[in-house]
């Protein structure tokens, strides 16, 4: 059996230079923790920079390395200066063009020095452009070497630049032997030789890549087995009393009647919980169609029942929502209940620890720091994971450990419709609810699309609607490798906002901000104080802000339908009438254009999600994550289909045969990085 050079596998990424803490924190948003994290941090797509495009020999819209001598630095002024650098090779000139730059970068650039840049190539004013390219600046005697393999591009977090996760990456493969075939195959992944076909790469085709996807459905389907196993052979809690006086009251004061949907889940939910072997429920139900108060409800008989109940939240801004939803509907009730983030500080935390192990809190409410192993319940009942697209089966494997002798009951809620066929994949063991409805009332939701040319007058729309006492979200996603596209970014876009309507208040959150800084913007917005917010995708879950009523997405043709439907899910939750406008930087490319069609033509998530599947052919890169399905490494559901079968033979094979052998295979893929403790 090969092994992961051990090092590699348990290392933090704090031990590599130039990753602190603040970075390290950033990473974790990408789910590197640990070097071998960083090695499964597999590129989103590839480059070919191998070789330099002579400038006679460029067309618009295509990626090119480019050499030449610079022979002009100007400063173009407007509303926004913007810096122009041509550079001249072969009798031809070619502009790079800036719209964010710093002094000091701009100072760099002298005529006579050479440059090597890499980007999109675009018909500028006078010759081709590229916007915001990779470069480098060089003495003409001395051209830095051309890359002898593709260059990937990863996935991208706020703060966190594709030359930096390169050079991490490229150190730790420096560091790792590659004496095994999985070693080998990540490897390759990541630097692969330019000789591979380019779209056997990224359809996922070559054979290191096939036997990687391989080994990650049998490792997830040897999760799921033993899951499976410790499930049936464990106790659930035993409820002391199946009565529903607490969930009476709480209904006495809730404002509005539950629909059918929402009782008849409710039901089963109740049922399982009078069983003596652990739920495993999942509650599917479109954004917006009621999950919470079925958690609430739930959590209350558990709690009747004299069992703890733990609620995990993806994200810490949804986790405080939570918090102060459940709080304002459990202190009638006289049920104390906390919150636990990484975000308090030691001492704060130390007290939750206490009161939970005690037995004094009911329930807890918090991110992934619930996993931590200070944690320590006093009767676990009942563990709820909202959107359950940010877990995977290596948290559940980690909690079903919190509870001693007996396994909590389980509730998983996500908004994500998973089509019938690859239920049993992405769940496995877990029987399903679907809340097929949303509350009366609903005002559907009217979606624009819009070209960006049409801007100033969006502005204008914007600006009148706050003036009229409504609120509005203007999301900037941050794109992959949005190095090109920072000019649109969060913070521009604010200023920009800003300028334009001086005296309406105008909120903005980023995934840079602390969880403190988010909350001291989100709170305003959320009490009607800020009538405007710009944020990047963290709104994107499950934030609950009924009065809001017009969402702006940028760069929507970029999205994936899963994204779009969920942010889109912000407004829409009152009883007034909202809109959305998807604006798009033209040309629209044919999936960009059928995309927001369907958007555009609907609101039904299960629509949507299907066409999502139909949309995404096989060259396309839109990972499971994206789309919100499970969150496999490489793997994909849909696209990897036919190899699901073979892989869980082989998996089933070797539980019967080895369990020692299926559990490297587990932590390799995993659950390695809870082992370590280091999350949250
Ligand atoms: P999601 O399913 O997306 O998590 P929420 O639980 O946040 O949705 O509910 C969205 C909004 O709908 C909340 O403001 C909630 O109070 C409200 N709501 C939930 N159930 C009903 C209902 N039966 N009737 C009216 N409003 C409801
Ligand atoms: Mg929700």
């Amino acid at each position: 059996m090969e092994s992961l050079n051990w090092a590699i596998d348990s290392t933090p990424v704090t031990e590599l230079k130039g990753v602190g803490a603040k970075v390290a924190e950033k990473l974790q948003r990408l789910h590197i923790e640990t070097l071998h994290d960083l090695l499964l941090h597999l590129p989103a797509r590839y480059e070919d920079r191998t070789r330099i495009t002579p400038f006679a020999m460029l067309s618009e819209g295509q990626f090119a390395t480019l050499e030449g001598e610079i022979t002009a630095v100007s400063m173009r002024p407007g509303r926004k200066t913007t810096l122009g650098v041509t550079l001249a090779a072969q009798g031809y000139t070619v502009t790079l063009r800036f719209f964010h730059f710093s002094p000091n970068q701009a100072k760099a650039f002298k005529n006579g020095q050479w440059i090597r840049a890499y980007g999109e190539i675009k018909y500028g004013f006078q010759n081709w452009e590229i916007i915001h390219p990779e470069y480098h600046i060089f003495n003409r005697d001395n051209p830095p070497p051309l890359p002898a393999t593709y260059t990937a591009i990863y996935p991208l977090t706020e703060g966190i630049s594709q030359n930096q996760l390169r050079k991490w990456i490229g150190e730790v493969l420096n560091k790792a032997g590659l004496n095994n075939d999985y070693e080998r195959a990540l490897a390759f992944c990541h630097r692969p030789p330019s000789d591979t076909p380019l779209d056997d790469l990224e359809c996922f085709q070559t054979p290191p890549q096939q036997a990687l996807i391989r080994e990650e459905f049998m490792a997830h389907r040897l999760a799921l087995l033993s899951l499976k196993e410790d499930t049936v052979i464990s106790q659930a809690p035993k409820l002391s009393a199946h009565c529903y006086e607490l969930t009476r009251l709480f209904k006495t004061h809730l404002s509005f009647e539950l629909t059918d949907a929402q009782t008849r889940v409710l039901r089963e939910i109740s049922a399982d919980l009078a069983l003596n072997t652990p739920m495993m429920r999942l509650v599917q139900g479109d954004v917006g169609s009621g999950k919470t108060v079925i958690a609430a409800l739930s959590a209350l008989q558990v709690i009747e029942g004299e069992h703890q109940v733990a609620l995990m939240a993806p994200t810490e801004l949804l986790a405080q929502q939570h918090f102060e939803s459940f709080q304002a509907w459990f202190e009638p009730l006289g049920v104390p209940i906390g919150f636990l983030s990484s975000a308090l500080t030691a001492k704060q935390k130390r007290e939750i620890y206490e009161r939970l192990s005690s037995g004094e809190l009911k329930m807890v409410i918090g991110t992934h720091a619930l996993f931590q192993k200070h944690v320590e319940f006093h009767s676990l009942g009942l563990v709820i994971i909202d959107e359950q697209h940010r877990f995977g089966v290596h948290q559940r494997l980690a909690l079903a450990q919190k509870a001693g002798d007996v396994t909590p009951h389980q509730l998983v809620m996500t908004a994500t419709p998973i089509p019938r066929t690859l239920a049993m994949t992405a769940y496995g063991d877990l029987n399903v609810s679907v809340i097929d409805q949303l509350p009366a009332g609903r005002q559907p939701i009217q979606t624009i699309v819009l070209p960006n040319n049409r801007r100033e007058e969006l502005i204008q729309r914007v600006h009148n609607a706050c003036l009229e006492g409504q609120q509005v979200y203007w999301v900037c996603p941050l794109i992959e490798d949005s190095e090109v596209l920072q000019y649109h970014s969060a913070e521009s876009v604010f200023a920009e906002l800003q300028e334009h309507m001086p005296e309406i208040k105008i909120g903005l959150v980023h995934g840079r901000h602390s969880a403190q800084e988010k909350d001291s913007v989100m709170r305003p917005f959320s009490d009607g104080e800020t009538q405007l917010l710009v944020a990047t995708t963290v709104i994107e879950v499950g934030v609950n802000v009924p009065n809001a009523t017009l969402m702006i997405i940028e760069h929507a043709d970029r999205l994936g339908l899963a994204q779009l439907h969920q942010l889109r899910g912000r407004v829409g939750r009152g009883t007034k009438a909202s809109s959305c406008v998807l604006l798009y930087e033209g040309p629209l490319s044919e999936t960009g254009q059928t995309r927001l069609g369907v958007m555009r033509d609907s609101t039904d998530g299960f629509y949507i999600a299907e066409k999502d599947l139909e949309i995404r052919g096989p060259g396309e890169i839109l990972g499971t994550r994206q789309t919100g399905l499970m969150s496999f490494k490489i793997a994909d559901l849909v696209r990897d289909q036919d190899l699901i079968e073979a892989a869980n033979d082989q998996a089933d094979e070797l539980w019967q045969n080895s369990r020692q052998e299926a559990q490297i295979y587990i932590e390799r893929w995993l659950a390695h990085n809870l082992e370590y403790g280091q999350i949250g």
